[in-house]
Parts: structure tokens; C-alpha cells; sequence
């Protein structure tokens, strides 16, 4: 036996003979807690070893580290992968972190200038972040739409409204290849908020994502609220996009796409997976949503009934809307909540096994929507915990292993996330399964979660006894391989 293979099974043994050979051999031990890896299925009580930010130590044993975690009592999961995260700044990494989210990604909207997105945020991100290339971004640079210049998140005008001309749409796929090319974790599309864009168009940004092998993460177009059947017509548009080019399908927040057709969307997702399409989904736990009211999402509702007014809440003040405030408050980027599904739907798209959590969260200076702070801990202490409706390990799986699952074919370096295994990123959430619980509200969105008494981001603790660290940076890009541009 060599010296080299001695010294790796002194680290990586998951059995060791005894703790005290281990002495100096981690940083840290996560001793005692019930680890619980979705993917293995384990659930047991085991010690963590942790060195040079990688799991390297899943053991019976008591372990030895220069720090010990005492994690007896509390459960000890892999770190908390949020596929639909638009806040990439610090104020929502930290109520993120406390909410057991180690990665946070934007994939949704994307962005539009993917080398200059990671490169603002190396060395300075508390969690590890992410994003994809943006259509809708390349859309609102090429068709000049006005949000640009007023720096709203969505389309204003004419990226919602104008039908996009060859050598424009050209333009639009080049600018997301680019993006790929990059290293941008798939394409980002809303077709919610850019209506004039047509099923050709939808197909060309699949093609490019093909290109990449990259996945598509897309806001269907239309959610069915207002005409029956078009949410299915939707998801058919981009399941159908997925099969023709072969690029992979994410469909995001389910839940608010599909609203009263949920269970006719999911039969559609299981049917198309039961295929052998590569369809996934994704859905939040609360029935409101969230989004810009100047954004093209909110034209229907001007033709609308007076009823629906009173469904919108103006996050700026807190308001309810009317007809003539809802007129008068559609002013660039100003956002609003819309308590416009129903519980039983929203349980149903939480609870399905084909969905993962993702939180479409975005805090600006405090304000937002609750599910940016506490969409983890809702899943564990209302979903798990209250109601029964998920097991702990299918939460976790839905939580972490999923998302992960998700990215590894672009990014590889996902196959080391979303597990507790030696070998895999020190990405770990620690939290009490008794108490864990969301404190966020429509009326104070930014409150922080508890229950989450560590959290661990490529080994380096972010969150220790309950409490945020600060000055602590360890998150990393995460992205897809890097090609040379041609
Ligand atoms: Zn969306």
C-alpha cells in the first residue's frame, strides 16, 4: 500500500478506527447530527469531517476537528440549491443564508452580461451565486425597449411588444450564445413578459441552448387565469420546443403559470418525462406573487373586472389597488404583490415529487415578497412539519438534491452539491427540525428565518448558533464550462 493511498484513507475513510488518529486530519466536525443525504438515502446519525471546504468524512464515529459543531438533535442537510433567485446582492444573500440557501441562481430572467455578472461578485458573495443568459435581457438591449435607459428588471414596452424582425432576432440569439459561450447556466425566458416574441422565436432560443447543451429555464406564456387552457397551451409551446431541439426544459414557479389548471400541468409534466423528455419544474410555497406592475404581465388585467384590482397589493406602501390606482401606480419598476392563487394549489404543486423549490425571491432596501426570506423554512415547518404533506428527506430532496440534478449535465460541478458524501462541497445546512420556521410576511418580508442553527458554505460557517456572520465571503461562481468564443 503506498504512503499516498495511507494519507487518503486516514482522510477520506468513512469508517475511521478511531477519532483520535483523526486529531488533525479536519477543519471542521459536524458531530452527532442526523445527516440525511437524499440521494444515497441516508438517515442516520453520523459525524461530518470537513477539510479544505469538501466533505471528506461521513462517519460512525466520533470525529476530531479544530472545530467541532455539536449538531446532536438537529438535522444535518446538504446546503439549499434556489434555482430562481433575482435578489444577487448582499441584503438577500444574508436572509437567504438564514434560510439554509447555500446557492442562490438567477435562471429565470438571467442576465445580460454573464462574464461581467460573475466577475462583480468574486471574492464578495456570502453564498455561492449563478445565472443564466437572458432572452429577455437580449430582447430589451436589441428592440431598445424603454426599461433599458429607466433600468427597470422587465420589459416596459417595446421588448413586450414589438415583433422582432430575422436580423434582430439574429442579434438576440448571438447575445445569448455569447452568454452561454460564457458560461451561463442555461438560457433564461419569461414569455409572460414578451408576448410579441413568436413560437419561431421561442425555438431559435432552444436552438441555441442545444448548441450548449444548456437548459432552458422559462416563465411560461400565459397562466390561464384569464383564458381557460392557455397555460397547458404554454407549457406545450415549450415542451414541444424541448423535443424538437433537444435542449433541456425548466419550467419555472409551476405553480403561478398553471394556478387553477395545476393538476393538468403536472399529468403534462409526468406524461412528458414518462416519454423520456427532459422536462423539470419548479414551484414556491405561497399562493401570491410577485412582480413589476409596469411590466407587460399586468396589461390584461386593465381590461379586466373591478374585482381583480383588490388581489394587487403595492409593495412600495402596502396597499390594496383599484382600477384607478392600478392605473395611476404603473409607473416603471414599481412592484406589486398578486394574491391571485389559492392554497389548495399551491399545496399541490409544493407536494408533487415532480417539482423543486425554487423561491423567486427579490428583496430591494427591505421590501419584496415573503418567500425571498423564508421559502426554505415554510417547506420544513409548514409543508414537513405542520401538515405532513412532505417527509423531511423529500423536502431536502426537493430543497437541494433536485436543483442540483438539474445543473450537473451543464455544470458538472454540481454533481458535488445537493449531497452529503465524501467528495462533496462543504454546502451544508444544520437546522431543528422542531422549530424551524418562517418568519416573513406580506407586511414584513425581510425577517429572517430560525431554526437554521448553522450554515456552511465550501466549509467555511456563514451562519454559527442561530446567528449571520459578517465579513465572511465564501461563495464561488457557480457556472458552466467556459468556451473560447469562435
Ligand atoms: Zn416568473
Amino acid at each position: 500500500m503506498s504512503r499516498r493511498l495511507i494519507v487518503w484513507l486516514l482522510v477520506a475513510c468513512p469508517f475511521p478506527a478511531s477519532g483520535a488518529a483523526q486529531a488533525s486530519a479536519y477543519d471542521i466536525v459536524i458531530r452527532n447530527g442526523r445527516v440525511i443525504d437524499p440521494e444515497s438515502g441516508l438517515d442516520a446519525v453520523r459525524s461530518v469531517g470537513i477539510r479544505n471546504g469538501k466533505i471528506t468524512a461521513v462517519s460512525r464515529a466520533a470525529l476530531s476537528g479544530r472545530t467541532v459543531i455539536d449538531a446532536r438533535g438537529l438535522v444535518v442537510a446538504p446546503g439549499f440549491i434556489d434555482l430562481h433567485a433575482h435578489g444577487q446582492n448582499d441584503e438577500n444573500y444574508r436572509v437567504m443564508a438564514q434560510d439554509g440557501v447555500t446557492t442562490g441562481l438567477e435562471l429565470e430572467v438571467g442576465v445580460g452580461d454573464v462574464p461581467a455578472f460573475y466577475a462583480e461578485r468574486a471574492g464578495k458573495a456570502l453564498i455561492n451565486y449563478g445565472a443564466s443568459a437572458s432572452h429577455i435581457r437580449a430582447r430589451m438591449a436589441v428592440l431598445k425597449d424603454g426599461g433599458v435607459a429607466l433600468g427597470t428588471f422587465l420589459p416596459l414596452d417595446s421588448a413586450g411588444h414589438k415583433v422582432a424582425t430575422n436580423a434582430e432576432l439574429a442579434e438576440m440569439r448571438r447575445q445569448v450564445e455569447r452568454g452561454l459561450a460564457a458560461g451561463g447556466l442555461g438560457v433564461g425566458m419569461g414569455l409572460e413578459y414578451t408576448p410579441a416574441a413568436t413560437r419561431h422565436e421561442t425555438l431559435e432560443m432552444f436552438r441555441a441552448a442545444a448548441q450548449y447543451h444548456a437548459p432552458v429555464f422559462v416563465h411560461t406564456r400565459a397562466t390561464g387565469l384569464y383564458e381557460p387552457g392557455s397555460s397547458i397551451e404554454s407549457y406545450l409551446e415549450v415542451i414541444g420546443a424541448s423535443a424538437v431541439t433537444g435542449a433541456p426544459v425548466h419550467i419555472v414557479h409551476l405553480n403561478s403559470t398553471s394556478m387553477p389548471a395545476t393538476p393538468l400541468t403536472l399529468a403534462l409534466v409526468k406524461e412528458a418525462r414518462g416519454r423520456g423528455f427532459d422536462v423539470t419544474a419548479e414551484a414556491y410555497p405561497y399562493s401570491a406573487g410577485m412582480t413589476e406592475l409596469s411590466s407587460p404581465l399586468l396589461d390584461k388585467f386593465a381590461n379586466g373586472p373591478d374585482s381583480m384590482f383588490a388581489k394587487l397589493m403595492l409593495v412600495s406602501t402596502g396597499e390594496r389597488l383599484t382600477r384607478a390606482s392600478f392605473a395611476a401606480s404603473r409607473t416603471p419598476g414599481s412592484v406589486v404583490i398578486l394574491f391571485l392563487n389559492t392554497p389548495e394549489m399551491e399545496a399541490l404543486a409544493v407536494s408533487s415529487p415532480l417539482t423543486a423549490i425554487a423561491s423567486d425571491g427579490l428583496l430591494v432596501n427591505g421590501k419584496g415578497h415573503p418567500r425571498t426570506a423564508g421559502t426554505s423554512a415554510r417547506v420544513l415547518g409548514h409543508y414537513v412539519r405542520e401538515t405532513g404533506q412532505l417527509s423531511l428527506k423529500e423536502a431536502i430532496r426537493k430543497l437541494a438534491l433536485m436543483p442540483a440534478q438539474r445543473l450537473e449535465r451543464i455544470a458538472p460541478m454540481f454533481r458535488n452539491k445537493g449531497r452529503i458524501k465524501v467528495g462533496a462541497d462543504a454546502d451544508i445546512t444544520i437546522f431543528d427540525p422542531a422549530t424551524v420556521a418562517d418568519q416573513s410576511t406580506y407586511q414584513q418580508p425581510a425577517l429572517p428565518s430560525v431554526g437554521f442553527r448553522h450554515v456552511l458554505v465550501n466549509g467555511v460557517p456563514v451562519v454559527a448558533d442561530g446567528v449571520l456572520k459578517e465579513g465572511v465571503y465564501p461563495g464561488r461562481g457557480a457556472r458552466g464550462p467556459i468556451r473560447v468564443e469562435h
